[in-house]
């Protein structure tokens, strides 16, 4: 996803609900196969009605296992009230507290599944977001990342347990109904309501599951590769929404063609009132409701969320602190989309930001890329996992060349798509594809907080450049650096040297000479000029 600057600070007060560590224990216990939700709204109240059906499957025998569903408290009236469970046809008995629902099966066998039909009703806190849209109608969208799925359906709120999904939903048939998977009904009901029907063929993990309901101008602009792309934006501004998001079949074109096929059914780009920028929702991606222009200035927001239905939708992190294997493989291959569709010099502006970016964060938040100890995952949307873990893409395809680099994120994609990844498993991968051991280079680049701060000092004699680089951060990192030496009439010629303690003298020949020095110059090593 994406983040507008405006909001970054209302994004902050939000926590999670529950810790991760209290996960671990619930996938011992459980595993969730297939969501079906029939879900009614209406125009009078914000309030749902709701019956899910969770299948699911037992790891060992247990007396009780937990759903995370957002309670009704008494301050605010909102959230959901459960009014019964059944095991297959049975009655059992369950509480509600805490926001957590803990069921006691009836005599559960691991191995098998089960069906657990829950109803419940009440308006939802957060989640499904209820309310008016910048035209003044009234709009229903889905926004669950990183754990507010809970708000609205009853669920295993975490990245690793993944399931199938289908919704079933009752609306006032002046809306239309876009959701995750493919349309399997769309019926004209009595009373002017509608029935729409969504499901998906392939696991999704909560936070990328999705409805939105609202009046819509829809247009379908066409396959490529066999997957249906349409445009879902507000119909005031429909011709504008139309063209800005009709370049969408291009983008899923080059990414079907450099990573490997697309996960889902179709792809919906969808103008909403999600919090984000863009928020990658698998097969539905909501955009902010301001992306609509009419001048189609937002190719690399569409490119990232694109890139997400790959890496984040199907090849997902693990577990929170590994998301850099979300944002930063969207941050880079957008990058890489860029270098195809505008050129090497578009390209080496970008990483120049967002290097820079990379270099203003750490002066405020010294943290690892992949980062344990932050809890509320609003956070993690930050520099480290978007600019950081680019670069580090970046860094490791110089270091492995092109070519390997991106049989390496092919191979990595087909490993782990529709199934959970940690950063060991994709330095496993990278590590098998090129031969190579990568444990100094993910340890520095992304266990640590720091990246190289240099200083250097040289001079020139008789064809040779005499250069000292010394790393002032605390901890010496192994790196190529390129040289460019200059000349006094303008010609360069570039040196790469191999710096791995932390001060080091080198001599470098040269053919005459040199005037200035000037490090990195095509941009390809994350570091920091010390000042003086
Ligand atoms: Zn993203």
């Amino acid at each position: 996803m994406k983040i507008p600057h405006k909001i970054v600070i209302l994004l902050l007060v939000f926590t999670s609900i529950l810790k991760a560590q209290d996960y671990k224990q619930r996938f011992q216990t459980i595993d969730i196969q297939h969501y079906k939700l029939a879900l009614e709204v209406n125009d009078t109240t914000n309030s749902i009605n709701a019956t899910m059906q969770v299948l699911l499957k037992f790891k060992k025998n247990v007396p009780a296992f937990e759903l995370d569903l957002v309670g009704k408290d008494s301050v605010s009236g909102k959230g959901m009230i459960i009014d019964s469970i059944y095991q297959n046809n049975v009655n059992v008995s369950f509480t509600h507290t805490n926001n957590k629902i803990t069921i006691e099966p009836k005599h559960p066998f691991p191995g098998i599944a089960y069906t657990y039909t829950i109803a419940y009703h009440g308006i939802p806190k957060d989640g499904l977001v209820i309310g008016k849209n910048m035209h003044g109608d009234r709009t229903f969208f889905g926004d669950n990342w990183p754990t507010r799925a809970q708000h609205w359906f009853p669920c295993v709120d975490h990245p690793s347990d993944k399931a199938t999904v289908e919704y079933i939903v009752k609306a006032p048939n002046h809306y239309q109904v876009v959701a995750n998977g493919y349309l399997l009904e769309e019926t004209n009901l009595p009373d002017n309501l509608k029935l729409t029907h969504w499901k998906t063929t392939v696991p999704l993990p909560t936070k990328v599951m999705v409805i939105g309901i609202a009046q819509f101008a829809v247009q379908n602009i066409g396959e490529t590769h066999h997957i249906p792309v349409s445009t879902w934006v507000y119909p005031q501004t429909k011709e504008q929404g139309f063209y800005d998001f009709s370049i969408a079949k291009k983008v899923l074109s080059f990414f079907i063609e450099n990573i490997g096929e697309y996960p889902y059914q179709k792809l919906a780009n969808v103008q909403s009132k999600t919090r984000f920028g863009g928020m990658e929702n698998a097969g539905a991606i909501f955009y902010f409701e301001n992306s609509v222009t009419g001048e189609q200035n937002h190719e690399d927001l569409i490119a990232h969320e694109i890139v997400h239905q790959w890496f984040g939708n199907s090849a997902s992190e693990i577990d929170w602190p590994h998301i850099w294997l979300s944002e930063g493989f969207a941050t880079y291959l957008t990058d890489l989309y860029i270098l195809e569709s505008k050129g090497q010099k578009a390209f080496q502006k970008r990483l120049e930001n967002e290097r820079n970016t990379v270099l203003n964060f750490f002066k405020r938040k010294q943290s690892p890329v992949v980062d344990t100890k932050t809890t509320n995952y609003m956070q993690l949307l930050n520099a480290n996992s978007y600019q950081k873990g680019a670069w580090v893409l970046h860094m490791l395809r110089k270091k492995l060349g092109d070519s390997t680099f991106r049989k390496g994120i092919k191979i990595y994609y087909q490993k782990y798509k529709l199934k959970n990844a940690s950063t060991a498993d994709f330095q496993k991968v990278m590590e098998e594809v090129s031969g190579k051991n990568l444990t100094i280079f993910f340890e520095q680049w992304l266990y640590k907080t720091v990246h190289p701060i240099l200083k250097t000092n040289w001079i020139y004699h008789t064809n040779k450049v005499r250069l000292i680089v010394d790393q002032i951060q605390e901890t010496a990192f192994d790196f190529l650096l390129d040289v460019e030496l200059i000349h006094p009439d303008g010609t360069s010629e570039i040196k790469t040297i191999f710096v791995q303690t932390k001060s080091a003298p080198f001599v470098i020949e040269t053919t005459g000479p040199v005037k200035e020095i000037k490090l990195d110059p095509n941009t390809q090593l994350l570091f920091e000029l010390a000042t003086n």
